[in-house]
């Protein structure tokens, strides 16, 4: 066991990931203790888990409730302070040892970056950072004695799968997808389901931004992204396997023409306990295991593409590369956002990112400045042509 408690920043805490991330630092006293919570706007829960684990400091980034978080934790000795300023700045503290990365979306990359060049041990979920930015952040982890451990369930399952493994061996990863709650719905419906019905995810709970990704499979397509840039792996050489029961996390094919798996019930607090455990070892646990029953109807199925059309999309900002993933990305965020407040059909987001993608300028080899101009832009695209919808 490690001598020192690592100190663990949870930027996101009052999201699912978050949320989970603080079972699993209570789970291990003797490892882990919560340094610093980040929320957005979720003031109230922020303030439970300050009183609940102690932390060093909070940050509400928002900052109409700045006054309301310090007046709460007045006494408590803990630090308040707002705006994402703040939080690129505190995930640099050389009291941090490891940097969970739970926000959603776009907002997460600027903190990730501060944390990467404070050579921070990171657990990723904001998969975002990747999708926006894969190219960058491993330009600078080469540069930083930072390490990159993937909380998503299906790069979890890579990294696991590649232990012991040379890269040169690999001949394709298999992403598995559930295929979301419309994987059987006839492709004509798609039209009228509601946010309601796209909340409604078959196997996982999860914030709402991601369960729409998950329903449009936006999500495979940015986890094609994501494992591109972890594991250096051509976007060819990654195939989607839509399996219905979550049960299969994913799966690499080696040259010889063995595969492996790994499996586990679909349960984030397994990849999360197996991230913060890196890498001195696993964490045992007391949770429910696997049973010979959660294995015995697996399935798998080729992805319709021509229903999910985001996942081509995805494959070709991912050869295109440059600031167009970038683009999808944000075009994406206002999409859902927009969908979830019933402004649009769902079968609209797809045609928002697309047009704001063919509109929108290309930088073939972007700084992170361009990075940030072309988020700006493709968010006033998209919400421009909201506004026409
Ligand atoms: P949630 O929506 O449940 O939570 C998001 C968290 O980020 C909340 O704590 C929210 O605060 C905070 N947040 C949002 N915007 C900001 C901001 N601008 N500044 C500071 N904090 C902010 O999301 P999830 O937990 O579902 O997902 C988090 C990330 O993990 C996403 O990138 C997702 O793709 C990824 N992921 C999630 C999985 C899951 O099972 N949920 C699985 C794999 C990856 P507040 O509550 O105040 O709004
Ligand atoms: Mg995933």
């Amino acid at each position: 066991m490690r001598e020192t408690r690592r100190n663990i920043a949870v930027l996101g805490s009052t999201g699912s990931i978050g949320r989970q991330t603080l079972d699993i630092i209570a789970e291990y006293p003797d490892l882990f203790s919560a340094w610093l919570l980040v929320a957005h706007s979720s003031a109230d829960l922020l303030i439970a888990q300050a009183r609940l684990c102690h932390p060093h400091m909070v940050i509400i980034a928002d900052e109409q409730y700045y006054e309301y978080v310090c007046d709460a934790l007045e006494g408590t000795g803990i630090e308040v302070a707002t705006g994402s300023a703040a939080i690129a700045q505190a995930v640099t503290s050389a009291e941090i040892d490891t940097v969970v990365t739970a926000m959603v979306g776009y907002s997460g990359l600027e903190s990730t970056i501060a944390a990467i060049q404070a050579g921070k041990r990171i657990a990723l979920a904001n998969k975002e950072t990747l999708v926006v930015a894969g190219e960058l952040i491993n330009r600078l982890l080469q540069d930083s004695t930072s390490v990159l451990y993937p909380v998503d369930s299906e790069h979890g399952a890579f990294y696991q799968c590649l232990v012991g493994e040379r890269m040169q061996d690999v001949e394709k990863l298999w992403l598995t997808a559930s295929g979301g709650p419309f994987r059987t719905l006839p492709k004509q419906q798609l039209a009228t389901v509601t946010a309601a019905d796209a909340l409604k995810h078959p196997n996982w709970s999860m914030g709402a931004k991601i369960t729409i990704d998950s329903a449009t499979m936006m999500n495979k397509g940015f986890e094609m992204i994501e494992a591109r840039w972890l594991f250096g792996i051509e976007p060819r050489d990654i195939e989607i396997v839509v399996h219905p029961q979550s049960i299969i996390h994913s799966m690499v094919a080696f040259k010889d023409g063995s595969v492996k798996a790994q499996l586990g019930l679909p349960d984030m607090h397994l990849p999360i306990r197996y991230a913060l455990g890196l890498p001195d070892g696993r964490l045992a646990s007391d949770g429910r295991k696997m049973t010979i029953e959660d294995m015995a109807t697996l399935t798998l199925e080729r992805p319709d593409f021509d229903k999910f059309p985001l996942l081509n999309t995805a494959y070709a900002a991912a050869r295109q590369g440059g600031t167009a993933p970038c683009v999808m990305n944000a075009a994406n965020e206002v999409a859902v956002a927009a969908f979830l407040q019933n402004k649009i059909k769902f079968t609209d987001i797809y045609t928002i990112i697309e047009q704001t993608m063919a509109q929108a300028p290309y930088v073939a080899h972007p700084t992170y400045d361009d990075y940030v101009a072309s988020n700006a832009d493709a968010r006033a695209r998209a919400s421009e042509l909201i506004g026409i919808f």
